[in-house]
């Protein structure tokens, strides 16, 4: 069915390229996006628009993150080959491919149970593996911790203190915080047992980071 052409590569790196001019200057993530059809991860009618830099509507009311937010996010995560990686909101998997293919052990979380059955059957289609939970990502997931990086991928109103437990000294939290639908990039770098080190990063736009499961399957 979906089939990744030489049209698609062709405007793939046009959009890697128009990142790298953006301010990503990380090779070993702007090469993971060179590698991912991201179209594969939207709905087939969109195929056209998915090398445009924006975000786009999935299932259950959610959006597949844009490419400068994503390759932004991965950048500031400084992901080393074999890192354990906690992902909040596995939405489309695109985001978990980008870390899959930079050698992260991957473990992510869905709230919306049609995303999280999706995306565990596209990525294992496309060969990638990684642990997969449908649940709150607030909590965390403290039984498989602590982890090198956590990234969220949805507006969190404040920093769940359970993620910064679950960082390992030296490890990275990157969370877009603020309400509505305008937040700040925090990365936060835990330097030793209870000290953390703060950055802000710009403006940026995201779904909500909700709590709880969603209960209505749509
Ligand atoms: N990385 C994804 C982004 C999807 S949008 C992609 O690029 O496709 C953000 C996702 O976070 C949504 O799928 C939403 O359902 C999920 N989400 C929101 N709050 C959550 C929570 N508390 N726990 C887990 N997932 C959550």
């Amino acid at each position: 069915m979906y089939q990744d052409t030489y049209k698609h590569k062709g405007q793939r790196k046009k959009l890697i390229e128009e990142l790298h001019k953006s301010g990503i200057k990380d090779e070993k993530v702007l090469q993971a996006m060179m590698k991912i059809p991201r179209h594969f991860f939207m709905d087939i009618g969109l195929d056209k628009l998915a090398y445009q830099n924006k975000a786009f509507p999935i299932a259950a009311e959610q959006t597949i993150s844009q490419p400068f937010t994503v390759a932004f996010q991965t950048q500031l995560l400084e992901i080393k080959k074999g890192a354990k990686i906690l992902e909040i909101g596995t939405g489309s998997g695109y985001q978990t491919a980008v870390l899959l293919e930079l050698g992260a052990r991957v473990y992510t979380i869905e709230r919306q149970k049609q995303l999280y059955l999706d995306a565990q059957v596209l990525l294992k289609s496309l060969g990638y593996k990684a642990q997969f939970f449908y649940g709150d990502g607030y909590k965390g997931k403290a039984a498989y911790g602590p982890f090198d990086g956590i990234i969220v991928t949805a507006g969190a109103p404040y920093i769940p203190d359970a993620l910064k437990e679950q960082l390992k000294t030296g490890g990275i939290l990157v969370i877009p915080v603020g309400e509505n639908d305008k937040q700040i990039m925090y990365k936060i770098t835990k330097i030793a047992e209870n000290e953390f080190k703060e950055e802000k990063f710009g403006n940026f736009r995201f779904v909500p980071m909700l709590e709880g499961t969603a209960k209505n399957r749509k």
